[in-house]
């Protein structure tokens, strides 16, 4: 039986964090399914067609990654693809409160469903997509954090 772990979030827009996530996740689970929120209250700079895009290109040539779009509650989501395990990113204390509330709901309403935390590189430890979008709004220099073509994309939305 193949161990599937769904990363769900926002990625709005995806950054080095969030892949140096998934790269970590593949090392563990057979297959990691990134599951692109909608999410209306964030108020997204991207549409959801476009964050899935950006994820397509980074991940293409990885077999183990697949990327679908969240429109549904997560343990539902999760349970159609057979995924048995929530991935979730933690990078600093600030993270934990709500990730811990979060996981607990998941694991109230769906038992058989775990929730895995990892942590990125320390390189990544401050990283967020409001602080890329924050930082591009100033032209500063972002070509450590985030793929070329997704911060082309952004300064172009952004002007
Ligand atoms: P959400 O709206 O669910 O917070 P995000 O796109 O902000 O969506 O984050 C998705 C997941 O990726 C979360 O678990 C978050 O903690 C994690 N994450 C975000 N940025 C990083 C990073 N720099 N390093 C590791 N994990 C991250």
């Amino acid at each position: 039986m193949s161990l599937i772990a769904v990363y769900p979030g926002t990625f709005d827009p995806i950054t080095n964090g969030h892949s140096d996530l998934v790269n970590r996740g593949v090392k563990i689970f057979d297959k990691v399914i990134i599951a692109v929120a909608q999410n209306p209250s964030k108020n997204t700079l991207f549409t959801v067609k476009e964050r899935i895009e950006f994820i397509q290109e980074i991940f293409d040539a990885n077999s183990q990654v697949e990327i679908y779009s969240l429109d549904k509650l997560l343990v539902d989501f999760a349970n159609d693809h057979n995924a048995t395990v929530i991935l979730r990113g933690l990078r600093a204390v600030s993270d934990f409160e709500y990730e811990v509330q979060l996981a607990s709901m998941n694991r109230s309403m769906e038992p058989n469903i775990e929730s895995v935390f990892m942590s990125p590189a320390e390189e990544y430890g401050f990283l967020s997509s409001s602080i890329i979008k924050e930082i591009a709004k100033h032209g500063g220099d972002l070509s450590k954090f985030i793929d070329k073509a997704v911060l082309a994309a952004l300064q172009k939305k952004l002007r």
